[in-house]
């Protein structure tokens, strides 16, 4: 994967006070660090290090208040520079391809920096590709040089991120968003791994698995559209809202996640590949027609797929493909059991929920589209999440949500107990009240 593809234009002509604190809302809100914890930083051509503060608020951080540290070493700013500065000097000495370096303390990371772990991204076919290599270093005082030689000497050995032992994470990139995204996407694997270990043992992707994941064949052939067809401006601004929406309610990443939906002329419209989906725009996707792709935009890889269900299913009007923590966590391990008939909404919402295992959503599209039935209108797609299909948005959308609640709840209850089944003659009355249409 080209990494640049994931940084928007936008983003990247922000200026570097902006991209920082823009990031760094995005990393509070998403969980990643609490006020106090966590610090970002950027170096420009001028050979400057952009900086979060020392002792500011990491919720309520402003553009004004990064602090600008000269190449000599002066700063300048309303604040002081983060004490872990050391830290960011060091890894920009041994990597000159990095232009940003991001320090935080995310919870799933951090229980792995607890017992000396790094969690494996081949759980899911893009992390590998997004994060790189992770490295690992024992245990050193926080914001010391010792610390920041150490975390160095783990990036000049070509990792991307580096764990430090009972501490936190260092990621870095090319550009702040790269950075970002290797971090969110690692958080995630390592929250997956964890909600994957109450329920059994996580498997990994093998290479080979992988590989199916991007194969140029799914390079559609080109088209220029003569005219939108009506409804497409509203079904393009909808879709962009379900997508951002699907971000903030953590069930998809910045890296991964599909959404689609059919026009009146028998198009689609589909999410493209490689972008940020916190900032994705109706005019980035794409609609697909006959097999052809809308001229000079790449479609997800999932497009064959989509393609193949909108092709066998009349009913459906659009389909999400998810990665939320807990719904993706049941696809990892394989022998879990995701027993939607456990709870009346999750009955009603997902009636059956077919295992499909990984590969055939790329190599054999038309057997995973026949899966599809009005009594099964969702899937668990093994080491890649859930695919959600609905008459609209809002039904797919909503499916998609009631699998992760509902996945929660049978993680949770696992840790504290046997979970209780409804019984079949109940099961039966639900069928009565909320027949299949
Ligand atoms: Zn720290």
């Amino acid at each position: 994967m080209v990494h640049g593809r994931w940084v928007t234009m936008d983003f990247q002509s922000l200026h570097p006070r902006d991209q920082l604190a823009v990031i760094m809302e995005r990393i509070y809100r998403c969980g990643m660090t609490t006020a106090s914890g966590g610090n970002l930083s950027v170096l420009d051509e001028a050979g400057e290090i952009w900086i979060t503060p020392a002792g500011v608020d990491k919720g309520d951080l402003f553009a004004e208040d990064i602090v600008c540290v000269k190449a000599g070493g002066s700063t300048e700013g309303r604040h002081r520079p983060s004490s872990e500065l050391p830290l960011h000097k060091a890894v920009y000495a041994a990597r000159p391809d990095v232009r940003a370096v991001i320090h935080a303390h995310p919870c799933a990371l951090v229980a792995f920096c607890l017992v000396r772990g790094v969690p494996d991204t081949r759980i899911l076919p893009q992390a590998a590709a997004v994060c790189g290599s992770v490295g690992y270093t024992p245990y050193t005082f926080p914001a010391s040089e010792q610390l920041g030689q150490a975390v160095a000497a783990g990036f000049r050995d070509g990792h991307n991120t580096v764990l430090l032992e009972n501490h936190g994470a260092v990621t870095a990139g090319q550009a702040l968003l790269q950075a970002f995204h290797r971090l969110e996407t690692l958080e995630f694997c390592a929250q997956l791994t964890i909600r994957a270990h109450v329920l059994g043992r996580a498997t990994v992707l093998s290479d080979e698995q992988i590989a199916m994941s991007r194969h140029t064949e799914y390079l559609l052939e080109e088209y220029e559209p003569r005219a939108q067809v009506p409804g497409e401006r509203a079904l393009r601004l909808e879709l962009c809202e379900f997508v951002r929406r699907a971000y903030r309610q953590r069930i998809m990443i910045s890296t991964e996640g599909t959404l689609s939906a059919r026009l009146d002329d028998g198009s689609f419209l589909i999410t493209p590949y490689g972008f940020d989906r916190a900032y994705v725009e109706t005019g980035q996707l794409v609609r697909i027609d006959r097999g052809r792709r809308e001229a000079g935009k790449v479609p997800s890889r999932a497009v064959r797929l989509h393609e193949a269900i909108y092709a066998s299913r009349p009913e459906v009007g659009c389909i999400l493909c998810a990665q939320a923590p807990h719904s993706t966590a049941f696809s990892v391990v394989a022998d879990a059991t995701f027993d939607t008939a456990a709870m009346p909404e999750s009955y009603v919402m997902l009636r059956e929920l077919p295992v499909v295992p990984f590969g055939p959503q790329y190599e054999d599209v038309s057997r995973v589209a026949a899966l599809i039935t009005k009594r099964t209108p969702v899937l668990l797609i093994r080491n890649d999440g859930v695919l959600a299909t609905g008459r609209s948005p809002a039904e797919a959308y909503d499916r998609v949500e009631v699998a992760e609640f509902s996945a929660r709840s049978l993680i949770e209850a696992a840790m504290i107990g046997e979970v209780a089944p409804i019984s079949r003659r109940e099961l039966a009355r639900l069928d009565q009240a909320y027949p299949v249409e």
